[in-house]
């Protein structure tokens, strides 16, 4: 697979999480992984179903960046999570909260912003 290929499928698995469609790839083993994915990376099963993601998710971790690489420089102090939907994990930034107040544990819902200082589209949560 080639790498424009990937960014492309990724691409579109952004546009299902924009128009609430977002969903998940599990293998016949209930593994979980975000596309774009062929395989199994735990058994190797090829049989990858497209499960819905659900709505929200408990922040597992979280990070706050206040001195960011040179490319992000106009957003920070932003705030990264992982975000725990049950059979798989999303890492994106938490918004619309004070920095000081993310914590783990706390419900979250999904969607896509843009980063500040480049406007690509990044995953987003927010407080449920
Ligand atoms: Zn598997």
């Amino acid at each position: 697979m080639t790498e424009s290929a990937q960014d492309g499928e990724y691409d579109a698995w952004l546009d299902s999480i924009e128009s609430d469609e977002g969903y998940f790839l599990e293998c016949s083993n209930g593994h979980g992984w975000l596309p774009p994915r062929r395989v199994c990376p735990r058994c190797h099963d090829q049989d990858l179903s497209q499960i819905d993601l659900p709505e929200s998710g408990e922040i597992a971790s979280h990070t706050t960046i206040t001195v960011p690489t040179p490319q992000f420089e106009d957003d920070a102090p932003y705030v990264t999570a992982i975000v725990d939907f049950g059979p798989v994990s999303v890492t994106g930034l938490v918004r619309d909260v004070d920095p000081d107040d993310v914590a783990i544990g706390d419900v979250v819902g999904i969607d896509v912003g843009e980063r500040v200082t480049t406007g690509e589209r990044a995953v987003v949560f927010r407080p449920r």
